[in-house]
């Protein structure tokens, strides 16, 4: 049982350090150690885009010249599978969730995008057609910009096409590592991972998710979502209602999740630092 995992870690003497990073990840980043496989980068900033940020000053006002500013709310819709893409979108909060639907009305979650990345990254592939239905999972506000736009600023600035493109490989290894997750690692750990995703994008503790929605997008049943989040609340690493779940241990979480979490922002953090 995880709760007792949880506890055997502790009890360990395993302990998070806080670490010194690179200059500019300063405010945002953090370092942990646990179990699953060294430090655990943190690379979200609330209110700001990581890729973005990374950009040459001249740039990046270029790219911020042509972005509109929207908040957005949970559940709206910004691609649909198969359709051309129109607009990128640069989350400064909250979280986008790339989804794929069954024939039979199912769908699952395959990767998810925060104020890391970008929604669309796939344009500065050569790509003009979404294969996955993308919505807005966690509200927040957004930067969008159009998909002509995007391409004419990317054939000016070979800054923001490296950067586009080694955020799509990283989402490659998101999707990729996903998928092995889902297959070999264990609810509660998958939970957890989720959690963390969830965490870092929305910036704040309470974040809006029902159960619900958290068994579409693990694609597992309800009741076992259910089952999962009491065993996590029990352990006290997180509050849990009909509408919205608080992170409450958040170090706990990391040591209760699988190596996947670790590992997916360790490629992040390096594909975006080249
Ligand atoms: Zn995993």
């Amino acid at each position: 049982m995880l709760g007792a995992a949880w506890q055997r870690k502790r009890a360990n003497g395993q302990q998070h350090i806080e670490g010194e990073l690179p200059q500019h990840y300063a405010e945002a980043a953090r370092t942990d150690r646990f179990s699953a496989g060294g430090p655990v980068t943190r690379i979200n900033r609330l209110g700001s885009n990581h890729l973005l940020s990374l950009l040459p000053r001249d740039d990046r006002e270029h790219v911020l010249g042509r972005c509109e500013k929207l908040s957005m709310e949970v559940g709206r819709v910004l691609y649909e599978a198969g359709e051309p893409i129109a607009h990128v979108y640069f989350p400064l909060s909250g979280m986008i969730s790339m989804v794929l639907g069954a024939s039979d009305g199912a769908t699952i979650e395959v990767g998810v995008v925060g104020n890391e990345g970008l929604l669309g990254a796939s344009i500065a592939l050569g790509s003009e057609r979404s294969h996955v239905k993308a919505l807005i999972q966690v509200a927040g506000e957004f930067l969008r910009m159009t998909a002509q736009d995007f391409r004419a600023e990317a054939k000016r600035s070979t800054a923001l096409t490296g950067l586009a493109q080694r955020f799509a490989q990283s989402l490659m290894v998101q999707v990729s590592q996903s998928v092995m997750c889902n297959r070999l690692h264990s609810m509660e750990e998958r939970i957890c991972r989720w959690l963390l995703m969830a965490h870092d994008r929305a910036g704040v503790d309470e974040i809006g998710l029902t159960q619900q929605f958290i068994s579409e997008m693990l694609g597992v049943r309800r009741p076992s979502v259910t089952v999962a989040a009491g065993i996590l609340q029990k352990a006290g690493l997180i509050r849990y209602s009909r509408s919205k779940v608080t992170v409450l241990d958040r170090a706990g979480l990391e040591e209760s999740a699988c190596e996947c979490y670790a590992l997916v922002n360790r490629e992040l953090e390096a594909l975006m630092r080249r």
